[in-house]
């Protein structure tokens, strides 16, 4: 105990003497912890060089089925700010938060978005789906740029609030950032817009894209049976084929490897468009489709639209 507080007096006094030299410890970078790829890509757009990033569930990976590691509490009992999506989306966070002992500041991204809510068969379908989706609003809350909107300038005013020397920079690149993203959902729209509206169905095995179907005017259907363990039976697949032919739908997007064969089946026997990859959840590393959150929608669109025109 009398160590331990010694060495606590040692460090403040280091600290001070650190402060006391002009420019020393406000050069030290903002350490932040982002929950997944998405919000960590958006604390870097924003906070650039002043902020040194750590991202809990990284490229490629499942912010729903994330298991931390002792290297995670680490990363966040060092941290001075925490960025999570909320909306019940990081249902492991709050057992991390207490391991680490962290002593930050939380900011929820998703605060002040507009969020959709899950009637009960989708709530249904998270659970059989192996999501932990508590509450009663769709976690993927930026799947709608204006979202993302909103998301950037609540990370913008927590950045500005806990690291107050460089505020004015923080608010600055939250507010270019936020002007690309309004440019961008400006872009989707005249693109999703072009394609006629009977061709906006597609069939997708992932639940994610609630918002931007409600938003940018697609119909996501998904395909019956899609619980990653259970083998999709005869049955299910020729209800899914008889609901592409009624609803003539134009394109179907392989998401989960587990259920490949069941789609294919369905494209073959109806001629609707096999899609490409489709990112909602993760971003990809730095060589892939979807390196970030803009580049992410980008490429979405760029594979929905094409699948839906049938080219
Ligand atoms: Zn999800």
């Amino acid at each position: 105990m009398l160590v331990r507080r010694t060495t606590l007096l040692l460090l403040s006094s280091l600290a001070l003497a650190g402060a006391a030299l002009p420019g020393r410890a406000a050069d030290a970078p903002l350490k932040v912890v982002a929950s997944f790829s998405i919000l960590g890509d958006m604390v870097r757009q924003i906070g650039g060089a002043h902020v040194e990033l750590a991202t809990l569930v990284g490229p490629d990976g499942d912010a729903h089925m994330f298991e931390p590691t002792p290297a995670d509490a680490e990363k966040l009992a060092s941290a001075r700010l925490l960025v999570v999506n909320g909306l019940g989306f990081e249902s492991w966070l709050p057992r991390l938060v207490e391991a680490a002992g962290f002593a930050g500041t939380t900011v929820v991204a998703s605060e002040g978005a507009q969020l959709r809510s899950l009637d009960e068969a989708e709530e249904h379908d998270h659970a059989e789906d192996g999501h932990h989706h508590h509450g009663h609003h769709d976690p993927h809350a930026w799947q709608d740029l204006a979202n993302g909107v909103t998301y950037a300038r609540n990370i913008g005013q927590a950045l500005a609030e806990t690291d107050p020397a460089h505020a004015e920079d923080y608010r600055r690149a939250a507010e270019a950032y936020a002007s690309r993203l309004q440019e961008l959902d400006a872009k989707v729209r005249a693109e999703i817009a072009a394609i006629p509206p009977g061709r906006r169905k597609v069939v997708t095995s992932h639940d994610a894209f609630g918002y931007f179907g409600d938003v940018y005017g697609i119909t996501f259907i998904a395909p019956v049976g899609r619980s990653t363990e259970a083998e999709p039976s005869a049955f299910d697949v020729a209800r899914i084929i008889d609901q592409i032919r009624q609803e003539n739908i134009s394109a179907v997007f392989v998401e989960s490897i587990a259920n490949t064969r069941m789609i294919e089946q369905i494209a073959q026997e109806t001629g609707a468009t096999i899609g490409g990859a489709l990112y909602s959840d993760a971003l990809t590393g730095p060589e892939g489709d979807a390196p970030t959150y803009e580049m992410m929608f980008t490429w979405n669109v760029r594979q929905l639209t094409q699948a839906m025109a049938g080219s």
